[in-house]
């Protein structure tokens, strides 16, 4: 007998052990999916993680069900990679199964029942009442759902009946899996068979769009074999026709149509093949890097923005795939993947896949599925679930803009850090990994200085342009002196008036969406707060709603005070909703847009609102974060910075650094062409150091000062953090659970443990929230220590009244 080690689609750090059914031995592979029972009566699809002949202990063993996949699915090293994550990140194997598949190949199991073909009514006599129902059921309605029956009965305990009817051989069980995935069909056009050209425009005489089609189908198709076709949309868009000419023409048997499978992500469009030329300073960063790859697997490109990393990272992987690898290109932001997409295009044409959780479903198993068939070189584009792509030869990862948070997963768990979890991959495969940022995070950098990483630098900008000259406003005096500043001063609206005049383009930053970040009465100072969360909420005026931005809910704006009842609500302060009506009014000569979570809901929103103003539709573009990160626009000559408080003041070890990187990135955006780009930044503390270093572009002397802050408070990279949630619906239970967790803590740690803390938003979706943070040195064995925090939540697990308590760890937070 031989056994599977099963991995589940639950919130469980275990594998379970099925026996694989006799005579299936050789079709069960670890990496394959099967289904199998759990519990009373679910199924699941599981991936096989071990194959074993050993019976395991003292437990009942049930029996795989079916197994999907005569391959494996999941293939070394993914598998380890999952074990790794699971491991470091203190997340149980089970989720990380969950985030890494996209959902079409997690297959839903539905339980189908029907009377077996044996069924003989003599037997009907032997039945209990509910039995003899349940059957009676099935002979009238064919087959039917464990959860149909069960509705349609009103009995509870189906299991039990079903068993029984099993066991009598009554029924049989016909598991129908729903497979959500179906790969796309195309509809084809061709010219019918027998049917030759000159009889076709014979038929067609007379009907000039049929004739024009014909023509368009004619010409598309002339290098081609004629039975190959030309998809129905591509020949209607091209000849300018609807759909209904190609039906009237298939009527008249000129032309037939096909279907085909097609892969979703086939690029059609032209690719040159050619690579940029670089500079000469490229050319020197491009040749360190490959001989830092020979020490250093990890290897930094510090560049300042617009010096053309992107450049330098084509030529890279111009090189890759060569040599008959894949690469994997990961970007922080889906917002990314759009301008990136077409410079890499059209260079590497279909070599280029796209991946991200913008795709649907669908679309991911596509491409899934195209890389577990493939040993071909290609260069995948994606955001951080990319990591988990099944490549067969990975040469390379690159690691744009290394320092985003966005790399980070909050929740759900796995709360995995794609840049690390990139950097173990990339070691599994044996493969490069270059990090590229203009910014570097502190912890690289000092990695990359003390000679873990290797490092290039790339000091000026591509063409020797000039960083974008920084002004700073000091909105102190600009309130004293207009006593009613705004969210403009007058320095900016000048600058922004000159730029456009101009003809070039301008972008306002502000880091908060919405109209106004809360709304008051003015009689009391109530100020309306989310029911589920400790957090004011967030007037957005297009929907004319107060909305909460952790959990999403959305309340009517009240027309009097809840608690006073005066009719005196007021908003405060600016979101970007409000600086675009505000652009509006100032500007009113020039088109604006604005980029922001709630202009990007739909797939394509982003690329369009990117691509229109990169081709200049528009003039001012008003946005959140969203706008910093790595976007090339080369009409954009000053950049506004409306409130670089709200960055800059906010606790936490990393503030600074956030603040520094988000702030020269977004710098970064202007003057991207010539010298003369300009970034004016209001602030009302014109002193702060953080300040002083953005107007000199002073990354290294930040650098500096901030690493030695780490030092001297203990903070990363001198030790690692690990944060320890407990949450609660009670906040008594939450807050003294953690008071007990810290208490066991303490006999394990000592004084590496701070707190318990209530975060600065205390309760999130009804649950209250207390924060432990662990500093351990960095010599600590990870492995030793997570087993010392689960041996003390086992501990505490056994007291009962903890039920409904959740507890997690944040490894390496962000
Ligand atoms: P970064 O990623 O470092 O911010 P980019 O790679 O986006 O910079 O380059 C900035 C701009 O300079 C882009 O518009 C890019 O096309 C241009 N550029 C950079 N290097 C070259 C080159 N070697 N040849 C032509 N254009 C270049
Ligand atoms: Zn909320």
């Amino acid at each position: 007998m031989t056994y599977a080690e099963i991995i589940l689609p639950l919130p469980l750090n275990a594998t379970f052990t099925y026996s694989i059914p006799q005579n299936e031995e050789h079709q069960v592979k670890v990496g394959s999916r099967v289904i199998v029972p759990f519990g009373r009566q679910k199924q699941y699809t599981g991936i096989v993680a071990n194959i074993t002949t050993i019976p395991p202990k003292d437990i009942q063993v049930k029996e795989i069900l079916q197994v999907l996949d005569p391959e494996a699915i999941v293939r070394h090293p993914q598998l380890q990679f999952w074990n790794w994550i699971s491991e470091y990140y203190m997340s149980a194997i089970g989720d990380v199964y969950k985030a890494a598949l996209p959902s079409g190949l997690k297959l839903e199991s539905e339980t189908k029942v029907e009377l077996s073909d044996d069924y003989e009514s003599e037997d009907v006599s032997t039945l209990g009442e509910r039995e003899a129902m349940v059957v009676a059921l099935l002979g009238s309605e064919g087959s039917l759902s464990l959860k149909e029956i069960s509705a349609k009965t009103g009995y509870g305990n189906i299991h039990t009946i079903l068993k029984t009817l099993l066991e009598k051989e009554l029924v049989i069980v016909s598991e129908k899996l729903v497979e959500k995935y179906r790969s796309k069909r195309e509809v084809m056009v061709r010219i019918a068979q027998g049917v030759s050209e000159r009889e076709a425009f014979q038929m067609v005489k007379g009907a000039p769009k049929q004739e024009t089609a014909l023509l368009a189908l004619v010409q598309l198709t002339r290098n081609k074999a004629v039975s190959e076709g030309i998809s129905r949309n591509e020949l209607c868009q091209k000849a300018d026709v609807s759909y209904s000419i190609i039906s009237a023409m298939e009527k008249k048997g000129v032309i037939e149509t096909f279907k085909i499978e097609v892969s979703r992500f086939k690029y059609t469009g032209l690719s040159s093949g050619e690579l940029p030329k670089l500079s000469q300073l490229q050319a020197q960063a491009l040749s360190e890097i490959h001989k830092s790859f020979f020490e250093h697997p990890v290897t930094l490109l510090h560049g300042v923005t617009a010096s053309g990393k992107t450049e330098i990272y084509i030529h890279l992987i111009d090189y890759v795939l060569s040599q008959g690898n894949q690469v994997l290109y990961l970007v922080p932001e889906i917002a990314l993947t759009t301008q990136l997409t077409q410079r890499l295009q059209r260079v590497f044409g279909e070599k280029v896949v796209i991946y991200h959780s913008r795709f649907s479903d669908t679309e991911r198993v596509d491409i899934y599925k195209r890389m577990l068939n493939t040993h071909e070189p290609c260069v995948v584009i994606g955001a951080r679930s990319s990591v988990f792509l099944p490549f067969a030869s990975l040469g390379l990862i690159i690691i744009d803009e290394e320092h985003e948070s966005s790399y980070k997963q909050f929740d759900p768990a796995p709360r995995y850090n794609a840049r690390d979890a990139a950097m173990m991959l990339a070691r599994m495969h044996g493969a490069k990994t270059l990090l590229g940022s203009a910014t570097p995070s502190v912890e690289t950098y000092y990695k990359a200085k003390s000679n873990r990483y290797g490092l290039v630098e790339l000091l000026k900008r591509y063409d020797n342009s000039e960083l974008p000259r920084i002004e700073v406003v000091d909105m102190k005096q600009e309130y004293r002196r207009k006593s009613n500043a705004g969210t403009f001063s007058s320095e900016i609206i000048a600058k922004a008036n000159e730029v456009l005049s101009l003809g070039k383009q301008v972008i306002f930053f502000h880091n908060r969406r919405g109209f106004s970040p809360f709304a008051r009465c003015k009689a009391c100072g109530f100020v309306p707060h989310c029911q589920h969360c400790d957090v004011s909420l967030t007037y957005h005026q297009r929907m004319d709603q107060l909305v909460c931005h952790y959990c999403g809910s959305q309340y009517q704006m009240p027309t009097v005070c809840p608690q006073c009842k005066e009719p005196q609500l007021e908003v405060v302060g600016y979101g970007t909703e409000r600086v675009e009506d505000e652009t509006a009014v100032l500007f009113d000569n020039y088109k604006i847009m604005r980029m922001d979570l709630d202009t990007t809901r739909n797939k394509d929103a982003y690329s369009n609102i990117i691509d229109d103003f990169s081709a200049h539709k528009a003039d001012i573009l008003v946005g959140t974060q969203m706008v910093t990160k790595g976007l090339d626009f080369g009409d954009v000559n000053l950049v506004g910075i409306l409130n670089a408080d709200t960055i800059i003041n906010y606790p936490d070890f990393r503030a600074a650094e956030r603040a520094f990187n988000m702030l020269e990135q977004v710098s970064g955006r202007a003057g991207r062409r010539d010298s003369d780009g300009l970034v004016v930044l209001q602030t009302y503390n014109p002193e702060h150091k953080i300040i002083r270093f953005l107007t000199n572009h002073d990354y290294k002397g930040f650098y500096e000062t901030e690493i030695e802050e780490r030092r001297l408070f203990n903070y990363p990279p001198f030790t690692r953090i690990i944060y320890l949630y407990v949450k609660h619906k009670e906040e008594m239970v939450a807050h003294e659970t953690s008071i007990a967790l810290a208490q066991n803590l303490r006999a394990v740690f000592g004084n590496r443990v701070f707190g318990p803390d209530k975060p600065l938003i205390g309760r999130i979706q009804t649950l209250h929230i207390r924060r432990i943070m662990l500093k351990v040195e960095i010599a600590a064995s990870m492995t030793k220590v997570k087993e010392l925090i689960l041996n003390t939540y086992a501990a505490m697990g056994k007291v009962q009244s903890l039920s409904g308590v959740v507890f997690y760890a944040d490894v390496d937070p962000y």
